[in-house]
């Protein structure tokens, strides 16, 4: 866990969140500011600030990441999702813990703006 970390914070439950999934080593919860009718963060427990920084260890944990959030979508009743890491600030990176958004249930334009 790294101190200052609000994802570190949220999956240790210092700080609350309305989780939708959790295991040992991942949690799904809402994003606090949806920008579509399902909008939910898949993060490792483990801080990875970046998707620059998973190391090939990390590859099986970043699978089953991206396996959750397919699941969770389905079981909150979308097919068609999104899923979305952003890297670097200039990406829209807000957040330095890595994180995959999982956006449905509207219609989700191409290329995104
Ligand atoms: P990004 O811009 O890719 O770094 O995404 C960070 C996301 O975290 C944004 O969509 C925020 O709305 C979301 N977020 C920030 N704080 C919280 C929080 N306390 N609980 C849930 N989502 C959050």
């Amino acid at each position: 866990m790294t101190t200052d970390c609000l994802f570190c914070k949220i999956a240790a439950g210092d700080i609350p969140a309305e989780k939708l999934y959790e295991d040992g080593e991942m949690l799904a919860f809402r994003d606090i500011a949806p920008q579509a009718p399902v909008h939910f963060l898949v993060i490792p427990k483990k801080h990875i600030a970046d998707p620059a920084g998973i190391g090939a260890e990390d590859e099986s944990l970043i699978g089953r990441m991206m396996r959750t959030g397919s699941q969770v979508a389905r079981e909150n009743g979308i097919s068609d999702f999104r899923l979305v890491f952003n890297n670097g600030a200039g990406a829209g990176q807000t957040v330095f813990h890595i994180h995959m958004h999982v956006l449905g249930g509207r219609s989700l334009g191409w290329p995104p703006g």
